[in-house]
């Protein structure tokens, strides 16, 4: 075994990777860019070699640096992590020229698989079942035109180099195809180099199933079930779980079978996903026959030819797979296949970098219970989950205090209470892991541990994802990449508090905030500055904005120092406010106790200047305090500008200056944390200037354009 690697990535991966090399005896040497000077990973590793410049083009990208890192401190191999160079095969390459162990498969392995085109021809050879559509070389607009014709609509654009759900476009029908394709090329060129695309029937109401593949330098393979990665926004996985709910025994196998056939086709070795799009039709697969069981598959039997695609399902429901490209490293879901099988497979990596075999035969594998992964990234679900950036003031996970529970929750993060979410890397804070017995076990757990997620100083998508586990859909298992589309009138604009709670909430921590000492409320409120005489009570009034609107309190203290609080939407307290007592304490943990409107809250109240962040085990909210004296003059005007909504680089202007554009056009496109945002105009206008060039790197509310009414 090795006694020293170097860990070419950073974040939750180089942390994760990391804890298995202490774990083997194994020395480890952290890369890191400017930005990540204090960050997590370079303390969980035993050394450190700084790279340069915080974007990943002057650090992680530096592959030469990286090995001359590797040979200065005495490493024998480098493991990639994901992202990054990861998927590289000239950096595999020149690894094992400076006689390095590249933790990953060989670099032909690397380059057959990572055109999606080229693969695809190579897997249509070797009898894996394919989406139907067209991988040609010839690129001609014209060709593809007609093959997309006789494809059928809606068909699926794909750039052949793209990754990371970019560089895709759906086309629903003929006459938008020559626009979606030169779209999608243009994307392709400025994300990956190169324009070559694919077409595929777009499959719809499909699933996202993987399988987990692991080959050694000796030629044995086996697969590790599969993963269920059907949740995603903008082609990009949300929630991941183990086993696939419904999945028959025999597609099981047949699958496993396909990616290890895959996997051979290109003489695989180490850790490897195949990822599957699976066609329903007639119901969800069967989701009765989840995975309270455990499975134990049979041994996998001769590879069988052909590219028809294989059938199984229950009940009337069919479900058909096909092949749609494989990942030639570790992936960032392989916790919940680590949850099921009992085994660390970051081990696995570094045996057989190391030249053993792999530890286990296929029939020796099982899996137990079930596994869920959410990822926990900084973005606006409520605006298109664009990417958010900022210092996490408050960054609190769940703590698992038991044995048992250790065993249940796991939380792979590379951030700590403090630390920055820069706009150099990609949105993810933390991934959270469960298993239970039983998938609704397991969804009951994430719940729970996601209920104790408190984050503030960056938005994130801790709440949306408690609403995704909350919907039908997905509690039922009623699995498709289109679940957080058809559950949009659920999932957006959700508020689990509401107003009542989140502004007694204000109103409680406030008045704490004044006697912190007793934290009671039997202090005299005659000594208030701000209280004044009514009728021998006394009242107070609290402005607030809550999702955008004006809300208003009104706090009677009556006698002994009992409270009694009114609250309602609008500038003046309405008719039908919600009112009652209000009874307020502070918990020895620190939480403030609540008892308003019938229930009775624990809660933690975050104060960010006026926003004060609500959390409440069912949710969490914000509430604004407003000084209406400090506000009486402003005004809304926002006309004429239009700001960057996050940092990052501008892509492309779609106008010049003097073009007429109307509300809703696209004017530019920004790229950050690895997606392309679109940005449209607020309102029909004449564009004026153009105050960036594209390539420029931007920060959040940077003017980009200005536009006269
Ligand atoms: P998974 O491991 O589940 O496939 P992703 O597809 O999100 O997860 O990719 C894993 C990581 O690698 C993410 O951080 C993603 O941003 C990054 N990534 C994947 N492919 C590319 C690519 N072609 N270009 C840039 N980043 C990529
Ligand atoms: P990437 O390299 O970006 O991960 P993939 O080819 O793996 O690209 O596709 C990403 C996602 O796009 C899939 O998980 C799936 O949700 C969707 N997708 C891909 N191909 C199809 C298809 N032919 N029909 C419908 N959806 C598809
Ligand atoms: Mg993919």
């Amino acid at each position: 075994m090795f006694k020293k690697i170097l860990i070419a990535n950073r974040g939750e991966i180089a942390c994760r990777v990391a804890a298995t090399a202490r774990r083997m005896a194994i020395r480890t040497v952290a890369v890191y860019s400017d930005a990540d000077a204090h960050a997590n990973h370079v303390r969980a590793c035993d050394e450190s070699v700084h790279l340069g410049g915080s974007a990943p083009k002057d650090s992680y990208l530096r592959w030469e640096k990286i090995i001359e890192a590797a040979q200065a401190t005495g490493a024998e191999a480098i493991h990639p992590g994901y992202g990054f160079l990861s998927e590289n095969e000239d950096f595999a390459r020149a690894c094992a020229e400076a006689g390095l162990v590249f933790i990953g498969p060989p670099a032909e392995a690397i380059l057959a698989m990572g055109l999606k085109a080229e693969s695809k021809r190579l897997m249509e050879r070797a009898g894996v079942p394919l989406v139907p559509g067209y991988h040609g070389a010839d690129q001609d607009p014209a060709l593809l035109q007609r093959e997309a014709d006789r494809i059928g609509y809606p068909v699926l654009i794909k750039a052949s180099a793209g990754g990371g759900g970019k560089g895709m476009r759906i086309v629903e029908k003929s006459a938008d195809f020559a626009a979606a394709l030169a779209s999608c090329q243009r994307e392709a060129i400025n994300s990956f180099g190169s324009d070559a695309v694919l077409i595929e029937k777009y499959v719809q109401r499909p699933r996202h199933i993987e399988i987990q593949v692991f080959g050694d330098t000796q030629g044995n393979y086996v697969y590790l079930f599969e993963r269920d990665c059907s949740v995603q926004r903008r082609h990009q996985k949300v929630l991941e779980e183990a086993p696939a709910p419904g999945m028959p025994e025999a597609m099981r196998r047949q699958m496993g079978e396909a990616a290890v056939n895959a996997a051979r086709a290109v003489n695989y070795v180490g850790a490897g996903t195949v990822e599957f799009i699976v066609e329903q039709t007639g119901g969800y697969g069967a989701p009765e026959a989840t995975s309270a069981a455990p499975g134990r598959p049979k041994q996998a039997s001769t590879p069988s030819g052909g590219s028809e695609p294989r059938e199984a399902g229950s009940e009337g429901a069919h479900m058909q797979f096909y092949f749609m490209e494989m990942n030639t490293r570790l992936q960032v879901e392989h916790p919940v296949t680590e949850a099921i099988t009992g085994l660390d497979l970051v081990e696995w990596q570094l045996r057989v970098a190391a030249g053993e075999p792999l530890p286990l035969k296929q029939e020796q594998l099982e899996m137990h219970g079930h596994a869920i992964e959410a990822r926990i990234c900084a973005e606006n679900p409520d605006n298109n989950f664009l990417p958010a950036t900022g210092t996490l003031a408050v960054y609190r996970k769940p703590q698992p205090h038991t044995a048992f529970q250790r065993s249940r929750v796991r939380i792979d993060d590379g951030v700590r209470e403090g630390g920055e979410i820069s706009p150099f890397y990609d949105s993810m804070i933390a991934k959270l892991i469960v298993h239970g017995a039983t998938r609704a076990e397991a969804l009951a757990r994430l719940d729970a541990a996601l209920a104790q997620v408190q984050i503030v100083g960056v938005a994130t998508n801790v709440q949306f994802l408690r609403g995704v586990l909350a919907t039908e859909s997905f509690s039922q298992a009623k699995l498709d990449t289109a679940l957080i589309e058809r559950e949009r009138a659920v999932l957006f604009e959700r508020e689990p508090l509401g107003l009542p709670l989140a502004a007694a909430a204000a109103v409680a921590h406030q008045v704490l905030d004044e006697w912190p000492l007793s934290g009671r409320m039997a202090a005299d409120p005659f000594a208030r500055r701000d209280g004044w005489r009514a009728l021998g009570t006394y009242q107070r009034r609290f402005d607030f904005e809550f999702h955008g609107r004006p809300a208003v309190a009104e706090l009677r203290y009556g006698q002994g120092g009992a409270l009694h609080l009114a609250v309602s939407e609008g500038e003046a307290l309405a008719a039908d406010a919600a009112a009652g007592p209000l009874a307020i304490g502070r918990l020895p943990d620190g939480r403030i106790e609540v008892s308003f409107a019938g229930g009775r809250y624990a809660l933690n109240v975050y104060a960010q200047q006026d926003v004060l962040h609500v959390f409440a085990p069912q949710g969490a909210t914000r509430i604004t305090e407003v000084d209406r004296m400090a506000h009486a003059g402003d005004a809304h005007a926002e006309g004429g500008r239009l700001t960057a909504p996050m940092p990052g680089k501008v892509v492309s202007f779609a106008v010049k200056a003097g073009d007429k554009v109307a509300k809703g056009q696209p004017l530019a496109v920004m790229e950050a944390m690895k997606m392309e945002h679109t940005i449209a105009a607020p309102a029909d206008g004449t564009v004026e200037e153009l105050l960036y060039a594209p390539g420029d790197q931007v920060a959040e509310g940077a003017e980009l354009l200005r536009i006269e009414a």
